[in-house]
Formats: structure tokens, sequence, C-alpha cells
């Protein structure tokens, strides 16, 4: 399936490139191009900013019904991480028994192999995390 937003967004979630806002210090992920704590004074100031790659798991989900591309691993852990910088990103725990996981353990980004695109053998990539 074509799916042009996903490829444009493509650099930035390989990479975990968010944007900074230099009037509140708020770093957005995915980037967004204005603050929506400053609007118009964070116009011009949204910069650039990687993030560490480091968070904190803050909620998680064991899913016993995988999707087709997850069929290889079943069952596998969805969760919601907060990153050191503040915003919180949807990922694949790996490297992790379910019954290890906890909320609060410290994980890290990790570029994994998130599936195949249909028949047109194209592989997507992208982060996942794994205990630190
Ligand atoms: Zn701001």
């Amino acid at each position: 399936m074509a799916n042009p937003r996903y490829w444009r967004e493509n650099p930035s979630r390989y990479n975990l490139i968010g944007k900074r806002c230099e009037n509140c210090g708020t770093v957005h992920f995915p980037p967004r191009e204005i603050c929506p704590k400053c609007r118009r004074k964070s116009i011009g100031k949204m910069k650039s900013h990687k993030l560490s790659g480091r968070g904190k798991v803050y909620s998680f989900t064991i899913v016993h019904e995988p999707m087709p591309d997850f069929s290889l691993m079943k069952p596998y852990i969805m969760a919601m991480v907060e990153m050191e910088e503040g915003v919180r990103l949807t990922g694949q725990i790996v490297d992790c028994e379910p019954a290890r996981l906890s909320i609060g353990m410290e994980v890290e980004a990790t570029l994994r192999k998130l599936g195949q695109e249909g028949s047109s053998g194209i592989i997507r990539y992208g982060y996942k995390f794994r205990p630190r």
C-alpha cells in the first residue's frame, strides 16, 4: 500500500528527530512547525532536536492477537514510553519477557524491522524499545 505520509515522515521516525521550541523548551515528536503552547511566539524558534532515545515505560499492553505483520512474535508488548525529553512515544518492546516488564522500567530506542509492505517487498524500519 502506498502511504506518502509515512514515507515523508520516515527520516524523522528513523532518527527520532523532533523539534524543540526555543521559547518554552518543549520537545515535540513527531516534529511540529508551531508549538501548541506558544503558538505565534514559537514561529522561527522551532529547532530540530534529536531525542536521546532513553525513556521509561509509562504504560503497556500485552497483545495476544497479533496483526499479520507480527505473526512470528506472539504475544508481543506495545508500550507508551515517556522519553527523557518529556514526549511520549508508542512502540513495541523487544528483548524482554512480558513477565519482566514493569511501569517505570528504563528502556532505550533501537532501530528494528517493523514489517513488510504487502507483496511489494519493501521492508519498513523504525524504532522499538528494549530494556537498558
Ligand atoms: Zn513553546
